[in-house]
């Protein structure tokens, strides 16, 4: 039975591993979860939640990067979209590596043009 539980926050989706590794994105950089804006639940990666999740993801803004919707895996710590594109794929608080392949997913989460224009303009 895998851990779904972070800190009292729950992940939901296809987990593999006890650092919210899915059955999709499971390398030991797959370290994150997103919550998503249409059900403020946290699941590993799109994938899962198309798969789980009952309904069309919808994205964060550009004016909601102030939100908490990012968790590391490794520390359990919650951050801000803004840290998450602006931490260069290192975990503010644990600095665990992430895997900066997800940033090829992040208009799949953020409604951006793309995650480097994003860091440019911050
Ligand atoms: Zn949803
Ligand atoms: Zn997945
Ligand atoms: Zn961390």
């Amino acid at each position: 039975m895998i851990k779904n539980n972070f800190n009292n926050i729950i992940v939901k989706g296809k987990l593999v591993n006890d650092r919210t590794g899915c059955k999709h994105y499971h390398s030991s950089a797959d370290v994150i979860a997103i919550k998503f804006k249409c059900c403020k639940d946290y699941y590993p990666c799109y994938y899962c939640h198309q798969e789980v999740a009952d309904h069309e993801s919808k994205k964060w803004e550009k004016n909601e990067l102030h939100t908490k919707a990012i968790l590391c895996g490794v520390c359990k710590s919650e951050m801000t979209i803004e840290q998450y594109l602006t931490c260069n794929y290192q975990c503010p608080f644990c600095h665990t590596q992430f895997n900066p392949n997800c940033s090829r997913h992040n208009h799949l989460y953020f409604e951006l043009v793309s995650g480097v224009n994003l860091i440019q303009r911050i």
